[in-house]
């Protein structure tokens, strides 16, 4: 079976999936590795339908983007095909949007580089470093200096529908839509940032922020999304924006019949968030006239990122490899294909 091996018309999308070793875990249990990623471009998963055979694989599904990644790629080979080349169009008063889509623990965050928490742990490899550190080298360069740019950072959690800010104490905020249709979070903190120390210092506070009173981690950003947004101003006015989204896990359903109504609540508003944003996505590459940003928090916040013609947006699905999460997997691929 294939789906869809036909080359994409517009280019203002890129999709491309990202495969993750098998972990400590999988590998104890004996879980196998059913990804293979055959070309550059091409995921193939082997869905066994007979668990008592292992080593049989009775239905395979391919799925086409426009990259996949095995579990050898560096996180800075997958930013060289994916916000990389975006990160030059907000110096020219573009919107730049990169998500990171997938089950929780198929690594999100560790794209990203988000899990940044604590000196040890090396986070200057991820996504957000990777950006900033283009975006310090733009601005120093003849074409961009005489611009007198600024750079600011802001970092956002969308969490049962509402916004809290991660560099205030988790302060709720309000969003508000203007006559002009502009979308604001009000009072939402911008920091200015000079270098690429200060946004780690940035996600490190943000990320301390997001965690406090939580048990643990990953119990919470799986259920909210996290918004990094790196800003530039001239004159005090905004000039191009780049929106890192490390969105909510995508599994749900499966979990939610048999969680509580606080579950299950969280659960309806991620997938109806998650539904939302693949409809802006696609309304995106389409011309459309109506775009159906307000149906959920996380599409209305990134309003501008979906309209004018000065947008572009990546999506790095992440998978896990084993054959217990495939059917997460399969959720995922078939939600990327959609979006492409
Ligand atoms: P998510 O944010 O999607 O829930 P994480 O990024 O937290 O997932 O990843 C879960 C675990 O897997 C982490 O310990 C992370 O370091 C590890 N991991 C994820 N992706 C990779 C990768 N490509 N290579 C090595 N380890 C990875
Ligand atoms: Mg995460």
């Amino acid at each position: 079976k294939v789906s869809s091996l036909e080359p994409r018309e517009d280019h203002r999308i890129c999709v491309c999936v990202r495969k993750r070793p098998l972990n400590q875990r999988e590998t104890t249990m004996k879980d196998l590795d059913v990804i293979t990623i055959p070309s550059d471009n091409v995921v193939m998963v082997h869905e066994s339908k007979q668990k008592v055979d292992l080593t049989r694989y009775l239905e395979n599904q391919t799925f086409c983007f426009d990259h996949a990644f095995d579990d050898t790629a560096s996180n800075e080979l997958v930013y060289q095909f994916t916000a990389q080349p975006l990160v030059e169009s907000i110096f020219r008063k573009g919107m730049a949007t990169c998500f990171a889509y997938g089950q929780t623990g198929s690594g999100k965050t560790h794209t990203m580089g988000g899990a940044f928490s604590g000196r040890d742990q090396d986070c200057s490899k991820g996504i957000y470093a990777l950006v900033a550190r283009d975006v310090f080298l733009l601005l120093q360069t003849a074409a961009y200096e005489k611009l007198g740019l600024k750079v600011y950072g802001t970092f956002f959690e969308i969490y049962g529908g509402k916004v809290y800010d991660l560099l205030n104490l988790k302060k709720k905020l309000q969003v508000l839509e203007d006559g002009n249709q502009q979308v604001q979070v009000v009072g939402l903190q911008e920091q200015e940032v000079c270098c690429v120390e200060d946004v780690l210092n940035l996600v490190e506070l943000g990320n301390s922020c997001r965690t406090s009173g939580q048990t643990s981690v990953n119990a919470h950003s799986s259920r909210s999304h996290a918004v990094f947004q790196i800003i530039l101003k001239s004159g005090g006015k905004l000039h191009g924006k780049f929106s890192l989204v490390d969105l909510a896990g995508n599994e749900r359903g499966a979990d939610t019949a048999k969680a509580n109504r606080k579950r299950q609540l969280e659960g309806a508003e991620i997938n109806k968030s998650l539904l939302a944003l693949k409809e802006c996505i696609r309304a995106l590459g389409q011309n459309k006239s109506h775009t159906p940003f307000r149906a959920s928090k996380l599409t209305q916040v990134l309003r501008d990122s979906f309209i004018g013609q000065n947008s572009s947006t990546c999506m790095i699905a992440t998978i896990s490899p084993g054959m217990a999460s495939c059917e997460n997997t399969l959720n995922t691929l078939r939600y990327a294909n959609r979006v492409k």
